[in-house]
Order: C-alpha cells, then sequence, then structure tokens
C-alpha cells in the first residue's frame, strides 16, 4: 500500500456486532486492533464460534496488535491468530492481560506481549498511538488516537464505550487527551461504536443504578439470586459491598463469574476480599440470608442460572420466596432461551425482578447524547460508524449528517479500506472473506459441511459395514425414525 500517511481497514465487526478486528495500515507496516469472536447466526449448525479471516495478515508487515479491552468480541479469536502468527506482540493493560492468559493457557498458546498505560504514546514506524481511557462496561477499556508522525493525519478509534462522568468506579472518559492529540493534527477522522445508536438519549452510569440495587438487597427475603454479564466487574463490586452491607453472604455460582472476579482481583478492579465470597457447596443447606451470583444472565445451556431454573442445581433448588434479579438486558435472539428460565421460574413460585420492574441495567454503548458530548468536545473532519450492524450503522451516518453537517459521516463495512490521503479521503474496496467457522474449542469447518452435518443430525444417518471374510453385510442407523428402521 503507497500512502504517506496512514488507512483503517476494517477486518470484522463493521456491519456486524462481534469479530472485531481492525488493521491500521501504512507504507511498511500494519498494525492491528483487536481480534475477536462473533457467535453464530441460527444457520450455523452447530457452529461455537466464528473468527475473522486473516488472509489479509502479512507477518513481514505485521508485527503488532493492540487489544482495546477484554470481551470476547475483541479478544475471543486472539489465540487462533496467535497460532497462525506466534511471533506478533500483543499490546494490552493489566485486566486485559489475565483474561486473555487464562486463555491462552488453556490451549496452550504462549505470547510476546507489552504492557500500556491509557495516555503512553506508542511509537510505531509509520504512526503514534495513544491508547485514551473510556467508559464501557468492563474495566480498563481504551480508545486509540492514531497519527501520521507529520501530524498530517490524527484518527479516534473506539469501537466500545459511553460517556459516564460521575462513575465512581473509574475515571471519566479522557476528553481532555482526545482533544490535545487531535488538535496537533491538520485532519481527522472518527471511526464510532454504533450499538447503541438507536437510543435518543443519554446512556445511563453505573452510579444510577444505585438506588434501586440497594432497595432490591434489603428486601426481607434471605435468598436473593442475580444475574448479570459476569464482565462487569464494576457492577459487581457494587453488588457485593450492597449485600455486605445488610447482611448477605455472598456466594458465586459459575465458572465465568470467579473467572472476572479473579482477574479483578490480579488487576486491582476488585472491591471485595476472597475469603468474602463463597463457592455454592460451601453454604449447602445453610439457612440465613444470602446473595447468589448466577452466571448465564443470556440464559446460555451451561451455566448456573439455567441449571438453577430447571431444578437441576445440587446445591440450591428454587422453592416459593426466592428472588431472582436479572441486572442485565436480553440480548436480541436469546429471547426464547430468557423467557423459558422466567418461566420455569415462575412455576417454582420464584419472583423475578428484571430491569423492566427496576433500574438495575446500564448499556456499555452511546446514545446519541453521548455521541453529541463527544462531538462537542472535538469534532473531526470525517466520521464512520463502526461496531454495528448495517442498519445501524447508516442511522448513525444520517444522525451525524443531521446533527453535525460541517462534519463528513459515511458508512463504510467489512474490507472497505479508507484511505487517509492528501487532504481528503478515499475508499477502497478488497475481496470480502467470509468469517471462518469454529466448532468445539477450536475445530474450523468448512461452510459446505455445514449442510451436511445439520443433513446427519436432522435426518439421521445410515452406516453400513461389508465383511469380508464372513460376507455379511451390517447396517446401523442413527437418528432415524423407527419406522424406516425396520424396513
Ligand atoms: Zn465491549
Amino acid at each position: 500500500m503507497k500512502n504517506k500517511y496512514f488507512s483503517v481497514l476494517p477486518i470484522g465487526g463493521v456491519e456486524e456486532i462481534g469479530s472485531n478486528m481492525t488493521m491500521i495500515r501504512s507504507e511498511d507496516e500494519d498494525i492491528i486492533i483487536d481480534c475477536g469472536m462473533l457467535f453464530p447466526h441460527e444457520e450455523c449448525f452447530d457452529i461455537n464460534y466464528l473468527i475473522p479471516d486473516f488472509s489479509l495478515v502479512d507477518p513481514a508487515r505485521t508485527k503488532n496488535i493492540i487489544i482495546t479491552h477484554g470481551h470476547e468480541d475483541h479478544i475471543g479469536a486472539l489465540g487462533h491468530l496467535l497460532k497462525a502468527f506466534p511471533d506478533l506482540t500483543v499490546w494490552v493493560t493489566t485486566f486485559t492481560l489475565h483474561l486473555i492468559q487464562r486463555k491462552l493457557a488453556e490451549h496452550k498458546i504462549s505470547m510476546n506481549y507489552q504492557m500500556y498505560t491509557p495516555g503512553q504514546e506508542l511509537a510505531f514506524r509509520n504512526v503514534d498511538i495513544t491508547p485514551i481511557h473510556v467508559n464501557h462496561s468492563i474495566p480498563e477499556t481504551s480508545g486509540l488516537i492514531v497519527r501520521s508522525k507529520d501530524r498530517k493525519w490524527g484518527a479516534l478509534y473506539i469501537s466500545d464505550f459511553k460517556v459516564d462522568l460521575v462513575s465512581k468506579h473509574e475515571l471519566p472518559i479522557d476528553f481532555k487527551t482526545i482533544k490535545e492529540k487531535l488538535s496537533e493534527c491538520v485532519q481527522t477522522a472518527y471511526f464510532i461504536d454504533s450499538t447503541n445508536v438507536m437510543y435518543d438519549g443519554k446512556t445511563t452510569s453505573e452510579n444510577e443504578l444505585q438506588a434501586d440495587l440497594e432497595h432490591l438487597m434489603n428486601r426481607p427475603e434471605n435468598r436473593l439470586f442475580i444475574t448479570l454479564f459476569a464482565s462487569n466487574v464494576h457492577r459487581m463490586n457494587a453488588i457485593a459491598k450492597m449485600a455486605k452491607a445488610s447482611g448477605r453472604k455472598i456466594v458465586v455460582m459459575g465458572r465465568s463469574l470467579w473467572t472476572y472476579m479473579e482477574a479483578a482481583r490480579e488487576s486491582g478492579h476488585s472491591e471485595i476480599t476472597a475469603d468474602e465470597l463463597f463457592m455454592a457447596d460451601q453454604v449447602k443447606g445453610q439457612s440465613g440470608k444470602m446473595l447468589i451470583f448466577l452466571s448465564g444472565c443470556q440464559g446460555d445451556f451451561l451455566s448456573a442460572l439455567r441449571r438453577f431454573s430447571f431444578g437441576e442445581d445440587g446445591n440450591f433448588k428454587p422453592v416459593p420466596g426466592d428472588v431472582v434479579i436479572f441486572s442485565s438486558k436480553v440480548i436480541p435472539g436469546n429471547e426464547k432461551k430468557i423467557f423459558r428460565i422466567y418461566n420455569k421460574l415462575t412455576q417454582f413460585g420464584v419472583e423475578i425482578v428484571t430491569a423492566h420492574d427496576h433500574l438495575i441495567h446500564a448499556s456499555g454503548h452511546p446514545g446519541k447524547e453521548d455521541l453529541k458530548l463527544l462531538l462537542n468536545n472535538f469534532a473531526p473532519n470525517f466520521y464512520f460508524p463502526i461496531h454495528g450492524e448495517s442498519y445501524m450503522l447508516r442511522k448513525h451516518a444520517e444522525f451525524i449528517q443531521k446533527d453535525f453537517p460541517k462534519i463528513s459521516a459515511h458508512t463504510i463495512h467489512n474490507y472497505q479500506e479508507v484511505i487517509l490521503g492528501e487532504g481528503t479521503i478515499k475508499i477502497e474496496d478488497h475481496e470480502v472473506k467470509e468469517p471462518r467457522l469454529i466448532h468445539g474449542k477450536s475445530i474450523e469447518i468448512e461452510k459446505t459441511q455445514i449442510s451436511q452435518r445439520r443433513k446427519m443430525a436432522t435426518q439421521g444417518a445410515v452406516f453400513v459395514s461389508y465383511h469380508r471374510s464372513s460376507e455379511l453385510m451390517e447396517v446401523s442407523t442413527v437418528g432415524l425414525p423407527l419406522m424406516v428402521q425396520e424396513q
């Protein structure tokens, strides 16, 4: 690529939510931002997750990847990338490093890494990149300011954020550094989160949940259960502290919750000590006031929430008088699974409290008012919505065009390279590569094999074996209706 400055090429995450991966390309160097997984659509039969295609990664040009935060849609495919390109240096912060190392250890993958702190300028061959602190729903989330060495071009890349000016858990988004660094540039472009753009207002602060959560923790019932996104460490801290203050024992059920809690403790984000947390079997049969955290707020098949709701947990059975609090939202596509859980719990006489009843969930993504705050702090020349499905990207661009007419807003999709050139931009199309399909923990499946696998699973299979010595033929079937089997 011949460009004096740099370009931004999304490989994943622009026209779908997930598999975030973007390349910052310059004359003789490419830098990757994030490498996440995508959860499969319904037609991806028995596929565990999808990962971006890596064929544009050239090891001669690509030595570095910067991770913005620890959500699976940003780190979930990193193991696959490092298997293919083991010499890459991964730039991370402490909390995210703990999460990544746990995942990589399971697959026995090693990683060269470098730590960064927000505000620190990372000098690469043709660009300087400054990670800046932003608010989101997981600790240590960064946006990236990318600038050409001569400061002719500057770009702000924030795939996930919200503006939380009153958080008790972390600093507000670093508007000051954005303004300072980009003011030094002749031309500027933004690449910004579209996830919550359909919301006209300002995204709720975690602080605003305090009153309703506290009210719930003070309810008279002995057993309160609560489920939330496991990565929302700040909220878990807040809830655990309230539970402790109301005299409740804190129990944690579910591997994902323990994983995030341990990573939080190791990186200084935990506000609860290890001896204040109990495993379910440690309190089995005990009465008294408890708060039980359950993993699996999306109704995941093997989660603690589902196991409990179906009466299948060995330590806790649902009984009338129990209260289950959903401090979460229903991600589109998961409605059926979650409503099944609501129904099961109701049949057991359990009370359900959701974010429709109380203010107990806040998004981690910007509503229109958050975006206005970002743009009122510093308005760029060009603007590209990212991190969203096609419809959201379009709505996001329309909003900018209407409310900020001086900014030139464009929609792009994966494999469209935004070239920041001499005084203007150019958009160049690359051949679109479909995401790769992963079965189980790491086995890659070809797309054509999906329909074969579905046929075998839904229509059954026939196995014929012929014994040459005895000349016997054996026919066995799997999954065929009985009538067919008898024929
Ligand atoms: Zn995120």
